[in-house]
């Protein structure tokens, strides 16, 4: 299969089928119009996921009478934006203190405000996230770490009932949401602001003051790129970020009865403490969504649709859900997809402008950009516009991230990191105490 930047146009409903996301939005996914010629523009945004139109929304509201000009390599929505687990949280990828920790939490509520405001539907419901711990080597690493802060036993099952369970620790600042109702809802309040929107077209290169496009270029002194997980395949960027890959499954609406046994009555975002992360969430019609990493990395970061699809992790997931709740032995699983996010090298996340040449970027937020990617868009706008604020102080603009290795380091690094986290587990499951191998790994990876 071909890239998703070079494939033969879609039908219309190939994108209507990316994703359960995709199905059960209300939109035709039908393109707009591409760019047919060379335009001038006061911003260029490369990418219409979450980054580029939170990028564009904030721009758009702050000063009416900027000439927006994004293009999007498929449509809005495509990417990441459109596919992910759908957990609005406070979670940045590394630790970078408490100023950033209180712009995440207040980036939840920001990205509320904004969906009610401006009538996004998107089942936004802010029942916080409990993890559980379902070993005993979790439950001691997880009262090494938060102390007096953990439930009992009793109280996560007041929340949430999975086997095994010795406790959990809870956090209200994450809600549950439908991720490619929020992507088309952003793309069409910012198209109805007056920010132009060009779809199926692929930024061929970015240099300062000009987006390249197959049959056009936009001119602009001020260029972002919000291209995420597929950065890799623009020249110069091959090293920048990786895209790893997440897989998700999704079952068919559950009956009450068996949401009564399994519980998440206030749509609470649920994971346990296991190394190799896993993440789930109760839709608004009912039902379950679950994800996880452990698909490989691809030599010289590939990005493909073949890589959306790997039915040995689609088996995995399902195997982790039959242990988590034997309840839904017998259940439907109606879809199963996948998407790349991206992976810094030191696994921060980062926004910024160069001042020089007018580019800006945001990105490397591994599985948090949900909430993030609206941080990072309230922040270009206050630097495109030369506004010092609160937000521009935060550690981490202007931060740069090492490159990544040259292959094939790169590919024997990202894949050995992931096996060894699901060794650490195994170790767990086995020894009962916390892993030796995450110890020595995790600085390495995250
Ligand atoms: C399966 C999965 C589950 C996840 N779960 C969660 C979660 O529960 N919570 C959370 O916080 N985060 C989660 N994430 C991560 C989150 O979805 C991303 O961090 C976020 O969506 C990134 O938004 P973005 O706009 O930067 O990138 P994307 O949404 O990937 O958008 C990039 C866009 O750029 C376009 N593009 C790429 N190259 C070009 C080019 N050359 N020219 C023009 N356009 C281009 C792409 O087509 C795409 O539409 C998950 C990610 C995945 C894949």
């Amino acid at each position: 299969m071909g890239s998703p930047l070079t494939a033969p146009p879609r039908e219309r409903s190939a994108y209507g089928a990316l994703s359960l996301w995709h199905e059960t939005t209300p939109t035709d996914w039908r393109p707009r119009p591409s760019l047919g010629g060379d335009v001038d523009a006061d911003v260029a945004i490369v990418g219409a996921g979450y980054t580029g139109l939170w990028t564009a929304y904030y721009l758009a509201r702050a000063d009416p009478t900027l000439r927006i000009v994004m293009v999007e390599a498929e449509v809005a929505g495509f990417g990441a934006s459109g596919r992910n687990g759908g957990w609005c949280s406070a979670l940045f990828p590394t630790s970078l203190g408490e100023a950033q920790d209180a712009a995440m939490r207040a980036s939840v509520d920001e990205v509320q405000r904004v969906t009610v405001a401006e009538g996004i539907d998107c089942h936004f419901a802010k029942g916080g996230t409990i993890v559980l711990a379902r070993s005993q080597a979790q439950w001691a690493r997880v009262r090494a770490e938060h102390g007096d802060g953990v439930l009992s036993a009793a109280e996560a099952g007041e929340r949430l009932r999975a086997t095994r369970t010795l406790g959990a620790t809870y956090t209200p600042d994450c809600a549950a949401l439908h991720p490619a109702r929020l992507a088309r809802g952003l793309a069409d309040v910012v198209t109805g602001a007056g920010v132009e929107l060009f779809e199926r077209t692929p930024a061929l290169a970015i240099t300062p003051g000009k987006v390249r496009t197959p049959h056009g270029s936009v001119r602009a002194p001020y260029v972002v790129r919000a291209t995420e997980g597929f950065t890799p395949m623009l020249p110069g960027l091959a090293r920048a970020v990786v895209p790893v890959y997440s897989l998700i499954i999704a079952s068919e609406p559950l009956p009450s009865a068996v949401w009564d046994d399994i519980g998440l009555a206030q749509r609470e975002t649920f994971s346990d403490h296991r190394h190799l992360v896993i993440y789930g969430q109760r839709t608004a019609d009912d039902r379950l969504v679950f994800g996880g990493r452990g698909a490989p990395y691809h030599l010289r970061s590939r990005v493909s649709p073949a890589f959306d699809r790997d039915p040995r992790v689609f088996a995995a997931l399902h195997a982790t859900l039959l242990d988590l709740f034997p309840v839904l032995h017998g259940t439907r699983f109606t879809h199963a997809w996948g998407g790349p996010l991206g992976i810094a090298r030191d696994w921060c996340a980062s926004v910024g402008l160069d001042r020089e040449t007018g580019l800006a970027w945001a990105g490397g937020y591994v599985g948090d950009g949900v909430s993030t990617t609206n941080l990072a868009g309230r922040t270009l706008s206050d630097l495109i516009l030369s506004r010092s604020t609160e937000l521009t102080a935060l550690p981490w603009v202007g931060h740069r991230s090492p490159s990544w290795e040259p292959e094939p380091l790169r590919w024997l690094g990202i894949n050995a990191g992931l096996r060894a986290m699901t060794l650490a587990d195994a170790e767990e499951a086995v020894t009962g105490r916390p892993s030796v191998i995450a110890r020595a790994v995790s600085p390495l990876i995250g």
